[in-house]
């Protein structure tokens, strides 16, 4: 499978436009820049990125714990019945897929790195070499290879996509209306300053991710008190309120 994030057409103008204001408007908002919530060491925040997969950060963080407190070692993971480590992982979606996901991938992980459990190597790589190297492990797409980089103490600038950040992106038309989550990740990341630090890229998809939490709903959002509704297509069309003239 081609690796999604590596492709991206060069963004136009209005869309990179739009993402720079929603940026610098809904950071303020939401009180940038963000804590980091997460200090794991990559091979750690690998592993639950996948079981976040579609499953409430309650539920995963249960899962997490679970498998870490059943096998103390990614090599005690990797080698475990499947049905064991299918257990210890029960609190999130799909166990009976993710189990025999994550011990694919640590599999493929030891050949790859010489016995070694361990992504540091991360560190020394361009990301989109980076990405692309995750994205090569089986069922690993560009929101886990972005969270694994960013996430992590890695602290590296690739930008996952969540549902929420990816309603708000399409909404105030930085994508296409028919753009899928996955692909959408070179898109967006695409309309970022190619300078941009970690943190600069993290505020940018907390910021875009809480507002689709707390005012573009996926049902009814809330335009009417949305710091974009004044250049939201979406929004505008939704309340028939039109473009508000430049100063
Ligand atoms: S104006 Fe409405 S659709 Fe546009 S970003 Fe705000 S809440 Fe979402």
């Amino acid at each position: 499978m081609p690796a999604t994030s590596s492709v991206a057409p060069p963004p136009d103008d209005f869309a990179r436009r739009q993402a720079l204001l929603a940026h610098e408007r809904l950071c303020a908002l939401y009180g940038a820049p963000f804590r980091f919530f997460s200090t794991k060491a990559p091979m750690s925040e690998l592993i639950s990125a996948v079981l976040s997969h579609r499953t409430r950060n309650a539920d995963s963080h249960r899962a997490y714990q679970q498998l870490t407190a059943a096998f103390p070692t990614w090599e005690q993971v990797r080698d475990a019945p499947t049905e064991a480590v299918e257990a210890a992982i029960s609190p999130c979606t799909w166990p009976e897929q993710k189990a025999p996901r994550i011990q694919a991938i640590l599999r493929e992980l030891t050949a790859r790195l010489d016995g070694q459990l361990d992504l540091q190597c991360l560190a020394a790589m361009p990301v989109p070499e980076a990405r692309n190297w995750l994205e090569t492990l089986p069922g690993v797409g560009p929101k886990t290879s972005a969270a694994t980089l960013l996430f992590s103490s890695l602290r590296l600038p690739a930008m996952p996509v969540d549902s929420h950040h990816h309603r708000v992106a399409q909404r105030l038309g930085l994508i296409g209306p028919k753009v899928g989550t996955e692909a959408s990740h070179a898109l967006l990341e695409a309309l970022l300053p190619p300078g941009w630090d970690a943190q600069q890229v993290y505020d940018h998809h907390e910021a875009l991710m809480f507002h689709g939490q707390k005012c573009c709903y996926f049902r009814s959002p809330a335009c009417r008190r949305c710091v974009m509704l004044d250049v939201c297509p979406y929004g505008q069309q939704l309340t028939g309120a039109g473009p508000t003239e430049p100063a």
